[in-house]
């Protein structure tokens, strides 16, 4: 496997995922991915990133419950 932006060789690794909502900012560490031994970029599989899509629905739901609160 190749790194979609480079060409660069990928390794097994972990890497951070950051996502910005209007709400919050979200840094989960040391997912596992696949990572670029050259420019560094992590491309993450189908696995993880359904794991990360959930997380956010629920951080979604529950900040939003909370701004309401106020
Ligand atoms: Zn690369």
């Amino acid at each position: 496997m190749e790194c979609y932006y480079c060409k660069g060789n990928l390794v097994r690794s972990t890497s951070s995922y950051y996502v910005r909502r209007d709400n919050y900012h979200l840094v989960i560490e040391r997912v596992p991915a696949w990572v670029c031994e050259q420019c560094g970029e992590p491309l993450f599989e189908e696995k993880e990133v359904q794991t990360i899509q959930e997380i956010i629905e629920d951080m979604d739901r529950k900040v939003d419950a909370l701004a309401k609160a106020a």
